[in-house]
């Protein structure tokens, strides 16, 4: 079997949300799809460690809203890669109730669903979720889990459903990020000293030569 076929499969890159008794939670997701037209019906497959995974369970209730290319990529750093069990991450992602439930206003569309159906496999659950309302927040076009990679040079969380190939080898020193995993190729010394990560936010400090 040559898992790689698996890389050629495509994907968005959605925050998915939910309520933890009246606070806001939520999640990366990268794999979220149309399955029906009428009703309206979505799934998104969560990975059972994540936080959120237990909130849509209790709540019965989750919104994907789904990142433009040009929403800010710390939105996928402090989604994908913190829990919403030790950390607010709404503190630093402003955020609209929208058909009932918390929507990233740094997104360009959301799906406020219901839960109807769910699938147990190994490590995540597919939920099923029937639309109850979605609308558009501005023009865009939508992040997708390549553009994630290959522009922005991001990185896949341990909790993500999919698996990515690896990156190419790089003569180039390159620094890693301790909280996100980003990957600084260049003259990391000259960086201005408030430089920060552009995935996750955090300081040159949390940085080291790989
Ligand atoms: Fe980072």
């Amino acid at each position: 079997m040559n898992e790689t076929a698996l890389f050629k499969l495509s994907y968005g890159v959605y925050i998915c949300t939910s309520w933890d008794e009246g606070k806001p939670v939520g999640c990366v997701a990268n794999s979220a799809m149309q399955i029906t037209s009428s009703p309206a019906t979505v799934a998104v497959s969560i990975n059972k460690n994540n936080y959120t995974h237990k909130c849509i369970e209790d709540c019965g209730h989750f919104a994907l809203t789904v990142l433009a290319e040009d929403s800010d990529p710390k939105l996928i750093g402090t989604f994908g890669f913190r829990t919403s069990k030790e950390y607010d991450k709404f503190a630093s992602a402003p955020y609209t109730v929208r058909g009932k439930l918390p929507v990233l206003d740094g997104g360009m569309a959301y799906l406020s669903c219901k839960v109807v159906s769910k699938m147990e496999t190994a490590t995540h659950t597919v939920f099923l979720g029937e639309v109850e309302d979605c609308d558009h927040l501005r023009a865009g076009k939508p992040m997708t889990y390549a553009y994630y990679h290959d522009v922005l040079k991001g990185k896949t969380s341990a909790n993500a459903p999919t698996t990515v190939a690896a990156a190419p080898e790089k003569k180039q020193k390159v620094y890693v990020c301790e909280i996100c995993g980003y990957e600084f190729t260049g003259d990391f010394d000259s960086l201005p000293g408030d430089w920060v990560c552009p995935i996750c936010g955090v300081g040159k400090e949390h940085f080291s030569a790989k």
